[in-house]
């Protein structure tokens, strides 16, 4: 094995693990609400992602608590 070929196995090795709290585009996405509506269940948010340009639904039960994703992330770059 030449060095050249162990170079490229490692580079294969990183670009092969993968996290399960990001996306396939390789980062994590910074969500920004674009608009929200009142809805019964509380509310309704579409949020953006600024990196990468992905939508998501979100439902904001409580003011207090942290919305809860309605939809996977859906498109992007
Ligand atoms: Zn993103």
């Amino acid at each position: 094995m030449t060095t050249t070929e162990t170079a490229l196995r490692a580079d294969a090795d990183a670009s092969t693990s993968t996290s399960t709290s990001t996306s396939n585009l390789g980062h994590e996405h910074s969500w920004t609400t674009d608009s929200r509506h009142p809805t019964s269940a509380g509310w309704v948010l579409y949020v953006r992602c600024t990196g990468c340009g992905a939508h998501r639904v979100d439902l904001e039960t409580r003011t207090d608590a942290p919305p809860a994703a309605l939809s996977r992330a859906v498109g992007g770059a």
